[in-house]
């Protein structure tokens, strides 16, 4: 059997702060960040998973999912997934994020970047009027620049999707 497969999971990991029109995961619903211990406790038993089945899953994936930034065991997230050959730790989508002060960000951004991550992923839908309807969030577009403007001064790659989505 080939083992180009590769074991894929998502991870929703905390409360979003947008309200986007075709969310089905999470806009809207408050969330209780699972404790770090206990999610590891989940991922090894995929680890074993994958390791045992190695002849089938050749790798092993997941996405952080949007709103990442807001869970609070991200650092350590990132670097169990480095150590334990998980894809998806390197450039995270980061739409939802809860606002904070520039004094709050940067030593926060400083700490992911410590921890291994190189990029964030924004996500636009349109122009400000347009994006802001769709993510359901008054200032979302400007918050979403505005933190990568920080994460630029902290010294890091930006990168970024647009997708267009008009009111009809
Ligand atoms: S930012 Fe992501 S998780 Fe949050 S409402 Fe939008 S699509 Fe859903």
């Amino acid at each position: 059997m080939s083992n180009n497969r590769i074991l894929f999971l998502f991870i929703e990991t905390s409360t979003c702060y947008s309200r986007c029109k075709h969310c089905f995961i999470n806009g809207g619903r408050k969330i209780n960040p699972i404790k770090f211990e206990d999610l590891k406790n989940n991922l090894n038993l995929f680890l074993k998973f994958r390791d045992k089945n190695n002849d089938f899953y050749s790798k092993m994936a997941s996405a952080i999912y949007d709103c990442s930034l807001n869970y609070p065991y991200l650092n350590q997230l990132i670097r169990f997934y480095k150590c334990n050959d998980i894809e998806g730790w390197s450039n995270i989508p980061i739409n939802g994020f809860r606002l904070r002060s520039k004094e709050e960000w940067l030593p926060y951004l400083e700490s992911l970047l410590e921890a291994g991550l190189i990029g964030l992923i924004f996500t636009l839908y349109g122009l400000k009027e347009n994006h802001n309807w769709f993510a359901g969030r008054d200032g979302d577009f400007n918050n979403q620049f505005k933190l990568a403007d920080l994460w630029h001064e902290v010294g890091v790659n930006l990168s970024g999707r647009c997708s267009y989505i008009r009111k009809i």
